[in-house]
């Protein structure tokens, strides 16, 4: 494992570079100059100019994607899977360089950031290893004709991320729409886009021109292009739910296309009064997600515990929290870095201040640590008796803030963890099997975990209920919504 001055010498010699976009096979910049800014959240500093595409770029892009389709496509799934293998091994030899644009440029830890670059390799392997699951059936439909189903690719995908896991988000979103057939225009995150455009760099020589093409753009002009555009069938957005929104009106107006959406969560870890208060707590923290300063769509940000184990559970987490680091995302040995923008350092302090005014109390953290002046930096800080229909209660903060909300007997703690209009995951500790799998059935989330919180298992499928999203990834279901259904009739 490399020091942090061994990192800061590695990063000050990958951002000497000149940043490019992928289109058509060539790294280009664009046009007349245009760049934008890209800031690190630890010392405030601009640390890369990235280019800024215009929608004249983005139209070029499409074209050149819908001209590569038809060879794409063409080639079978095996061939295609071989070039996702290929991809998923570069990623892997470039895997210290990648993580530390994600740590510098997002401000997460840098242990951290390479396990994302790890997963984004296995990600991309197991679409390529499912590349013959693209399978049609067969139905009886007369007794002596063949009818069957086969699954077409939509064309051009567009794909459009946020900013928390650049790297992982970038190859795995595109793996399964590619190994599917279709060729795909990535829009990374503008606030985090540094390791994208190594990836362009990579991936230049992988795919043939126009298969895969990457455009980055300051603003929605950009990713709004992809999404209005007539050449665009399949949209695959993971984003905020008023992105969301304003896609899916974009989609409307545009013409019908098929839409995944995932989005925000304020997932709800519920602590039934038998459960052991060490593993709650510990559970408590992981689901927070604090090494990315609680900036991740699964985080568990209600605690609804029981009042019976409420102040043993308190007093464990605060026992892991003084063990937990804050530093430079370039430093191993930390466990946080900054949050990732000024934006996001501000919305949360709002949340908190927020939280006091409606009666709040701050058990942990609350603030910035005294220790720095410079960086987004936010202490995990633990809210305890907050009203389960306030605001930090109800709305997404997406930073390391944890809400506690007690319940007795009297109460129902699933219709409390219900009532949010989110429904991503949710996580249940018990010894009780019968109440462990009632409360799995009621939870109203795409996914759940007994006596854990946090972990994405490859295959089982991910995505949200209500308005945390539509669609499924990271599984079958994933791979298959990238191809259409066509039914072939043959007549004898
Ligand atoms: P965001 O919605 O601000 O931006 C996401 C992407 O959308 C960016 O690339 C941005 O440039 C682009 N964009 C902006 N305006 C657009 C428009 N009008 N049309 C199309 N694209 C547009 O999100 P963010 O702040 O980068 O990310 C944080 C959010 O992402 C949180 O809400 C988080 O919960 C969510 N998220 C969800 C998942 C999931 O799997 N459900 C995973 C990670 C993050």
């Amino acid at each position: 494992m490399r020091t942090e001055a061994e990192n800061q010498k590695r990063v000050s010699e990958l951002l000497a570079r000149e940043w490019r976009m992928l289109v058509n096979g060539e790294l280009v910049p664009a046009p007349e100059g245009r760049t934008l800014e890209v800031t690190s959240p630890f010392t405030e500093q601009v640390i890369a100019s990235v280019p800024d595409a215009t929608t004249d770029q983005v139209e070029e892009a499409v074209q050149h994607a819908d001209a590569a389709f038809p060879e794409w496509r063409d080639r079978g799934p095996v061939a295609r899977a071989e070039l996702v293998r290929k991809l998923a091994d570069v990623v892997e030899e470039h895997l210290d360089d990648l993580a530390l644009l994600d740590a510098i440029d997002g401000g997460a830890q840098i242990r951290v950031m390479a396990g994302d670059v790890r997963a984004a390799a296995t990600i991309a392997r197991y679409f390529a290893g499912l590349a013959l699951e693209i399978k049609g059936e067969s139905v009886p439909a007369t007794p002596t004709g063949v009818h069957f189903t086969s699954r077409m690719p939509w064309g051009v995908v567009a794909k459009i991320i946020p900013f928390n896991h650049p790297l992982l988000f970038a190859v795995r979103n595109i793996a399964a729409p590619l190994v599917a057939g279709n060729c795909v225009i990535l829009k990374p995150s503008e606030i985090t886009p540094l390791s994208a455009l190594l990836l362009a760099e990579l991936a230049k020589d992988v795919f043939p021109p126009g298969v895969f093409q990457i455009v980055l753009g300051n603003g929605p002009d950009v990713p709004r292009t992809l999404v209005r555009h007539p050449l665009i069938n399949r949209i695959g957005f993971t984003g905020s739910e008023p992105t969301g929104q304003s896609i899916l009106r974009d989609t409307a107006d545009t013409g019908f296309k098929e839409v995944t959406v995932e989005l925000g969560g304020k997932n709800a870890l519920i602590a039934f009064p038998d459960a052991d208060p060490a593993k709650v707590a510990a559970g408590a923290v992981k689901g927070m997600n604090f090494t990315w300063s609680g900036q991740s769509c699964g985080s568990t940000s209600r605690l609804l515990v029981h009042e019976s184990i409420a102040d043993q559970v308190l007093k464990e987490i605060g026992a892991l929290l003084a063990r937990h680091t804050i530093g430079s995302p370039l430093d191993p040995e930390m466990d946080q870095g900054p949050l990732v923008s000024k934006r996001q350092y501000e919305k949360v302090l709002d949340f908190i201040a927020r939280a006091t005014d409606d009666g709040a109390v701050v058990a942990a953290g609350g603030g910035r640590p005294a220790e720095y002046d410079t960086g987004y930096f936010i202490e995990p800080t633990i809210l305890d008796n907050v009203d389960p229909a306030s605001h930090v209660a109800t709305e997404e903060i997406f930073g390391p803030v944890l809400s506690v909300i007690r319940w007795g007997d009297a109460d129902d703690p699933v219709a409390i963890a219900n009532s949010v209009r989110f429904g991503l995951t949710g996580s249940v500790y018990t010894n009780d099997l019968r109440v462990a799998h009632r409360t799995a059935q009621r939870l109203e989330t795409g996914t759940v975990w007994i006596n854990d919180a946090g972990p994405h298992y490859l295959g089982m499928p991910f995505g949200g209920f209500k308005s945390s999203g539509l669609g499924r990834e990271e599984s079958l279901d994933e791979l298959l919504s990238y191809t259409q259904l066509k039914s072939i009739h043959v007549l004898t």
